[in-house]
């Protein structure tokens, strides 16, 4: 991608409405820009870092044995009223007419569709167990939008259902998820702690909301600081093996963590003081086992190995990819800019002529291009006739990873220099090795 012709609309002032520096940081860099109050499109910079987040995403959902769909983001408010959440839902749900006066609105989330939809197909034990998923933008018109996309209206979500026979059905589709879950946060460079979190009046222990550790979070957490070191299952797990993922739900559920809605300091306070975390944090996901119930007022239900009728017993599991943008960008920058993790960065490398026009920094930028774009990377070809101080910021600025640095000096040396955002090491290169360097 050229610079010249890519439309980023970068800003040179920082943005008086934005209270948090991954707000202030995406608005900059023209990641995103507001229509509404919490209500944003996306620009190709933002574009690309919500792909690649809903990428992984998808790849860690399949793994665990999850397919995906897609429901439409407007629902009919007679599904709401079997369950008994239209009226319960309140102001959060954004109601709509239709032309025939009809009583429509905008999904907040999708427990009734969902269920709507496997209890029209599904009838036997035989077809479970089962898990779909979509990631469909939502609307909840929350009191205090703020902080962009880390609380909007509407937001993009990942909400994935579960459907089994009983509760031990349910318990190793929980696992799945929650195993889903830590895998997919590492793979975006974060560490997420899973925390017992509030299962309201359903009541059990099945509720964990993943909760990255950030002063800006708007949650309160306290956690065992060895949740910080813990390696994340690999990708070669057994998702079917329902003894090994509870042995690995139970290794990450030892030590405590908890919101303060679940937190109990007496047990905080017996960690030893050295391994306390009290800190705020984002909640990132939030896993929920609730049984059968929407399942009991839909009436969706199978028939057993036993010839009886069994209601399903459900769980539903939801990231929100439109929040880890800015969540990522929270955990991950510095004063200069963004600075992405490798996995979700929207370009690898910014490639930074820095004199246009000049015949060897054009000639070796070109050649550089096309080497890195055949090894598969993202390139930003910087080819604007502007100072390379500009050209710096911005590269600063929109965090690739790498930056490759094409300048007349060193290129009279054969040399580009190569340049790692997050260190800020430099070294110098030939063109040949520069593209070894990054790969
Ligand atoms: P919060 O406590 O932040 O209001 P929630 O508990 O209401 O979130 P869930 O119903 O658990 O949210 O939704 C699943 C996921 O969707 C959340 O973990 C979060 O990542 C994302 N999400 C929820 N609300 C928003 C929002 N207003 N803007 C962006 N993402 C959101
Ligand atoms: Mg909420
Ligand atoms: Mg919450
Ligand atoms: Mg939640």
């Amino acid at each position: 991608m050229r610079l010249s012709r890519y439309f980023l609309p970068n800003l040179r002032e920082t943005p008086k409405e934005a209270e948090i520096v991954s707000h202030r940081l995406m608005l900059r860099a023209g990641m995103i820009r507001q229509q509404s109050a919490g209500i944003y499109a996306w620009l190709p910079l933002g574009l690309r870092v919500l792909k690649k987040i809903t990428a992984i995403i998808r790849e860690e959902q399949e793994r665990a044995g999850a397919q995906e769909i897609l429901m439409p983001t407007i629902q009919s408010a007679d599904l709401w009223r079997e369950s008994g959440r239209y009226d319960a839902y309140g102001k959060e749900m954004l109601r709509i007419r239709d032309r025939h006066d009809r009583e429509m609105l905008y999904g907040p989330t999708n427990e009734e569709m969902v269920t709507d939809i496997v209890r029209s197909f599904v009838r036997s034990y035989k077809d479970l167990p089962l898990n779909l998923y979509h990631i469909q933008w939502k609307f909840r018109d929350e009191i205090r939008p703020r902080f962009g996309t880390m609380r909007s209206r509407e937001f993009l979500m990942k909400d994935a259902y579960s459907f089994d026979i009983d509760a031990a059905g349910a318990r190793h589709s929980y696992n799945k998820m929650f195993v889903a879950y830590l895998r997919t946060f590492a793979r975006m460079g974060l560490k997420a702690i899973p925390m017992q979190a509030d299962t309201g009046p359903i009541g059990g222990d099945l509720s964990h909301e993943f909760i990255i550790l950030a002063s800006t979070g708007e949650s309160e957490v306290f956690c065992h600081r060895d949740f910080l070191d813990f390696s994340v299952p690999p990708a070669d797990t057994d998702f079917d093996n329902a003894e090994g993922l509870q042995a690995l739900f139970d290794r990450w559920t030892a030590l405590y963590a908890a919101t303060s809605e679940k937190h109990d300091p007496a047990t905080f306070d017996a960690i030893s003081t050295g391994k306390q975390v009290s800190a705020r944090g984002i909640e990132v996901g939030h896993i929920f086992y609730f049984g059968t119930k929407y399942s009991a007022p839909l009436k969706a239900t199978v028939t057993g190995p036993d010839g009886q009728e069994h209601t399903l017993h459900m769980g539903s599991y939801g990231i929100g990819p439109s929040r880890l943008v800015a969540a990522i960008v929270e955990a991950s920058h510095d004063d200069a800019g963004i600075v992405w993790p490798d996995a979700v960065a929207p370009f690898h490398v910014s490639l930074l002529n820095l004199k246009v026009g000049d015949q060897a920094t054009d000639a070796a930028s070109l050649r550089l291009e096309k080497a890195l774009a055949t090894r598969g990377f993202d390139v930003l070809y910087d080819d604007r006739d502007e100072r390379p101080g500009a050209k710096f910021a911005t590269a600063d600025l929109i965090g690739s990873p790498w930056q490759v640095l094409v300048g007349p000096k060193s290129l009279a040396e054969g040399k580009v220099e190569v340049k790692r955002r997050a260190t800020g090491e430099r070294e110098l290169l030939s063109v040949e090795d520069a593209v070894e360097r990054i790969a």
